[in-house]
């Protein structure tokens, strides 16, 4: 039998001509009707209206980006006291160049001539400027004078922000609970999302795995990226339907439309609400595989709980720096760090482990104000940042350490290239230990240690590693961007990103298999162990855990108790029999197929059927 297909399109109903829908990636599940915010990036490129004024307003404009200035230039303190404060010179340094960029008279005369001589209006004249500037600066050949085109068009957007009157964050306007609408969010925005008002976001940029989705997956809220041209289309106030399943955003949406909108709505709110199974899903013949939650510092713990997960198989700790930019400090951490294994290990499963991963800094999770590398993805990032900064490693190490006295953690490594990266990692841990016992604070001595694969490197490497770390966890966002060399942000590659590309499905085979061989458990915490298609191969392939956002932890329990384990063992060896002669829709559809015609209940079998990572 065929199962029914999601009720998605407009063939769905009448489509009223005012109603226009825009397609995007489904990136957070939910649907919500609710007026919609456009937040722009205030760009020199578009946006402000140039008018040209009178000579009696001369002074006044002046006097208007005067005072813009001022209230840039009191930002731009605060922002250096507070990273001041956070005792790490460097990061003192970073709004330096604004600041400096601030008080350039070339760039100040040439504002206010633009304003007395040109008669343009402030924004405009602002705008002209620090394209020229930028221009110039673009093409120098030294490569810190370069890196100034990107404070310029920081300070830019302040001076423009302050000019139209408004403060420091593009979030000050939102009051009233709405759905936003913005080009893209980057990873510390998300973070400060005003919390309750923000009823869900579509961008026209973004993949599935960029962080802003995976924040409104940790949040609860519907998500649609990758829209294309949807800000420029959408006037502020509109009334917008978004459907974060379909992966859709439907302006004016037509009665009809609202209504099959909010049925599906109250039907994902109320499969929410239901009591939920806890702890690891028995498969139909008995295997036990653990479902764990994906969370970060912001997230409400009773989320973990709610979602019938035994326990976090991420703790992405980077978002402690990214809430509050700045460092925190190791008692910060340390209480941070035992309040959510405190939680989990009393409230959500009984003993249950979080798993804390170190700060994964770099790729497209910068500190705000800090001047991205050439190529980030590639760059300094992860644990290469942490080797090359033993303080901030070894203080995140020891707060970590003093969790493991009070919860059972585990420490995990992201982007583990080298057996040399890993057994530097593990000698800072031997070290923060020593500084511990030394000063005899207690901690767990056998604390787990684990090795994130997500650099084919990792994975190919895996045996080595294996041996000397206490579990894997493979890192799906990452190792399927750096398979097939597409950025998980960047929505004109998106084709690209195929976590059943069979590359890719060798590279988790490979380290299954060296898990196994090491005797270790494996984990999958890529956002792809919550598409039930992708859960169900990585299960097939030998994979123990599945660690996911919360809200897909049930979804993907209800998907694999449906499956057998004799039915994974002949799933995987029909993709090992099948990865040397197809492509990853071929495998897409093989396994889905597959899929739906092996379930022990005939209902579950459009779970594989459901449009999502894979
Ligand atoms: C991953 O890469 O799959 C992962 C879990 O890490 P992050 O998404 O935080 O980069
Ligand atoms: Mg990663």
């Amino acid at each position: 039998m065929t199962p029914p297909a999601p009720d998605c399109g407009p063939g769905a109903g009448n489509t009223p001509p005012a109603e226009r829908r825009f397609k995007g990636h489904a990136a957070s599940s939910g649907c919500v009707v609710a007026p919609v915010l456009v937040l722009s990036r205030i760009s020199p490129a578009d946006g402000v209206r140039e008018f040209q004024i009178s000579g009696a307003r001369v002074s006044s404009e002046i006097a208007r980006f005067e005072e813009a200035k001022k209230e840039t230039r009191r930002q731009i303190e605060a922002l250096n006291d507070e990273l001041a404060a956070s005792a790490r010179p460097e990061d003192a340094a970073i709004f330096e160049g604004h600041a400096m960029l601030l008080e350039d008279e070339m760039l100040h005369g040439s504002i206010v001539g633009r304003i007395s001589s040109g008669r343009i209006n402030a924004e405009a004249a602002v705008i002209r400027s620090v394209k020229e500037f930028r221009s110039v600066f673009e093409r120098m050949s030294d490569r810190y004078m370069r890196e100034r085109a990107a404070d310029l068009d920081d300070l830019g957007r302040r001076l423009l922000a302050n000019l139209a009157g408004g403060g420091d964050s593009r979030f000050d306007s939102i009051v009233e609970p709405c759905i936003i609408v913005a080009d893209d969010i980057s990873p510390s925005e998300t973070v400060s999302l005003p919390k309750g008002l923000v009823l869900g976001f579509a961008t026209d940029r973004g993949s599935v795995t960029s962080h802003a989705a995976l924040i409104a997956r940790a949040l609860g809220i519907p998500a649609v990226v990758g829209l294309g041209n949807a800000v420029r289309s959408v006037q502020p106030g509109d009334m917008a339907a978004l459907d974060g399943d379909c992966g859709e955003l439907i302006l004016s949406p037509s009665p009809a439309t609202v209504a099959a909108v909010g049925d599906r709505s109250a039907a994902t709110r109320g499969g929410r609400r239901a009591p939920q199974a806890i702890g690891p899903v028995s498969l139909a013949d008995g295997r036990v595989v653990s479902l764990s939650a994906n969370v970060q510092d912001g997230i409400p713990l009773a989320s973990i709980a709610e979602s019938g997960a035994c326990g976090v198989g991420l703790y992405r700790s980077e978002y402690l720096w990214l809430r509050e930019s700045r460092e925190p400090s190791e008692d910060e951490q340390a209480a941070a760090y035992s309040r959510v294994a405190g939680y989990v290990a009393t409230s959500v499963y009984p003993g249950a482990r979080t798993v804390i991963r170190v700060l994964d800094i770099g790729g497209d999770k910068l500190l705000p104000g800090v001047t991205p590398e050439p190529n980030p993805f590639l760059g300094n990032r992860s644990l290469r940042f942490l080797l090359s900064s033993p303080a901030v490693f070894r203080a995140q190490l020891r707060a970590i350490l003093r969790a493991s006295a009070r919860a059972p953690v585990a420490v995990m490594y992201p982007m583990v290239a080298t057996l040399d990266e890993l057994r530097a990692a593990n000698a800072e841990l031997g070290h923060a230990m020593s500084q511990l016992a030394f000063a005899g604070i207690p901690f767990d001595p056998g604390i787990r240690r684990g090795a994130m694969i997500e650099l084919p490197s990792a994975a190919l490497n895996a045996a080595a590693i294996a041996a000397e770390t206490d579990f894997l966890s493979i890192g799906t966002n990452d190792l399927v961007q750096y398979t097939l060399g597409a950025d998980r942000g960047n929505d004109s590659v998106a084709y690209l990103y195929q976590p059943l590309n069979p590359a890719v499905l060798k590279l988790v085979d490979m380290t299954a298999r060296a898990a196994a061989g090491a005797g270790i458990p494996v984990a999958v915490c890529g956002e792809s162990a919550s598409d039930p298609v992708a859960a169900a191969v990585w299960v097939a392939l030998g994979v123990d855990e599945l660690s996911m956002s919360c809200g897909y932890v049930p979804s993907i329990r209800r998907a694999l108790s449906a499956l057998s384990s004799s039915a994974l063992d002949g799933l995987a060896a029909e993709i090992r029999r099948r990865w040397d002669r197809g492509t990853a829709s071929d495998m897409q559809d093989f396994v889905r197929g597959y899929l739906s015609s092996h379930v022990s209940d005939p209902a579950s079998a459009s779970l594989f059927q459901l449009p999502g990572n894979v």
